[in-house]
């Protein structure tokens, strides 16, 4: 298979993550016979301090044509005092919404090396946590008319929450199509007893149902799916939810599995190209001193691979290559405990490299 992917590096740790993000996507090349071409395209800090904006409209396109970005991090205190529009943070969000990405994929997964680094007690992280929160991206309150207005001398502020049923649907697709490629369950996390939205949400969602009869469709209602996921987060396969509801679990998931370096997201639009990152900032702290923890990067071209290529196999041999490694005891300093050996970055990518080939 020949891919072209866009590379965005961004700022601070961006660059050396992503650069074991490659060195692994090259490992995965040579041992399963693909070539991928890799454009390195600015964004971020980087951006503003070559061309003065953080989305270059060269990196847009770039982007759009390429099969698949894969993004490190951006911003960082250099750029703290430039104005609001002209942020780092903004390159991102232009970058979303110039690729059309309305889902936002978050694994929630622990390996069980690392299972002293959940906040869960020790017999709930045992039955095991492995879901995916799929969160609509761009529809929703956050999108929806904001206004803050005088009514009879005091001030009211109203947030609109408006979902279309083809912004519900294609998001339910998502959610459909990846629990088959994974345990066939999917929860629907909403607060139907209150919204219409979510009751329009619940209306499509059985529509669909009878599309994929192997999918075992429940529902939640978003309080008790926060309670759940501390309770009993083994019960979960994925999670499909609007961007508010999924903005507030995906970090609640996050947190139960551990280290923020761990943790991979794709961001998925229409076709198959999406944008794949991990879910921390640039760590300007540790920044250039080969400290940074490379695994979610990695995990996020893992991520690539299996929703954007098809290539499941190949995802899942770097799955396991972060599970071999793990298991022969290398950590970085975010996830060291006693008995195990410290690495920097480059050595976890290197380690990684070698448990694939
Ligand atoms: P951060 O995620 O960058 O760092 C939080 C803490 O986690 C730091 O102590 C850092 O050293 C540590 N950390 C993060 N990633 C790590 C890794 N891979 N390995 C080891 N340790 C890691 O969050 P922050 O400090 O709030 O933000 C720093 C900058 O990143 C800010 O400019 C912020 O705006 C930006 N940011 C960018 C993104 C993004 O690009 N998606 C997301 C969040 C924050």
């Amino acid at each position: 298979m020949r891919k072209r992917i866009a590379v965005l590096k961004g700022d601070g740790i961006g660059p050396e993550i992503v650069g074991e993000a490659l060195k692994v996507l090259e490992a995965v090349a040579v041992a399963y016979g693909h070539h991928f071409a890799y454009q390195d395209l600015d964004i971020g800090g980087c951006a503003i301090d070559k061309t003065g904006v953080p989305l270059p409209r060269e990196t847009i396109d770039g982007c759009l044509a390429a099969d698949s970005t894969l993004l490190g991090a951006v911003g960082g205190p250099k750029w703290d005092s430039v104005p609001g529009d002209r942020r780092p943070e903004k390159g991102l969000l232009g970058i979303r919404s110039a690729m059309g990405l309305f889902a936002n994929l978050r694994p929630a997964k622990l390996f069980p090396q690392l299972a002293a680094a959940s906040p869960l007690r020790a017999d709930i992280v045992a039955r095991g946590i492995d879901f995916l929160v799929v969160r609509e991206l761009i529809g929703g309150v956050y999108f929806g008319e904001h206004k803050t207005e005088t009514i009879n001398s005091e001030r009211v502020a109203t947030d609109v929450m408006p979902y279309a049923e083809h912004e519900i649907e294609r998001i339910l697709r998502v959610g459909f199509e990846t629990a088959k490629k994974r345990r066939s369950r999917m929860t629907v996390v909403d607060k139907a007893n209150v919204l219409d939205t979510s009751r329009l949400w619940r209306a499509v969602a059985a529509r669909m149902a009878a599309e994929y009869p192997d999918v075992a469709l429940n529902y939640l209602y978003v309080d008790n799916a926060s309670m759940q996921l501390v309770r009993d987060p083994a019960q979960f396969d994925v999670i499909v939810t609007e961007n508010m509801f999924g903005d507030i679990l995906s970090d609640e998931a996050s947190m139960i599995t551990g280290s923020i370096g761990m943790i991979p997201s794709a961001s998925l639009g229409a076709g198959t190209r999406g944008l794949y990152e991990p879910i921390h900032g640039s760590a300007p702290d540790i920044a250039g001193k080969d400290l940074a923890n490379p695994v979610g990067t990695i995990l996020s071209a893992a991520m690539m691979l299996k929703y954007s290529f098809g290539l499941t196999k190949e995802s899942e041999a770097i799955e396991a290559a972060v599970n071999s490694v793990l298991e022969q005891g290398l950590r970085t300093g975010d996830m060291m405990s006693e008995g195990c050996t410290l690495v920097g970055c480059r050595a976890m990518g290197d380690a990684i490299c070698a448990a694939i080939g």
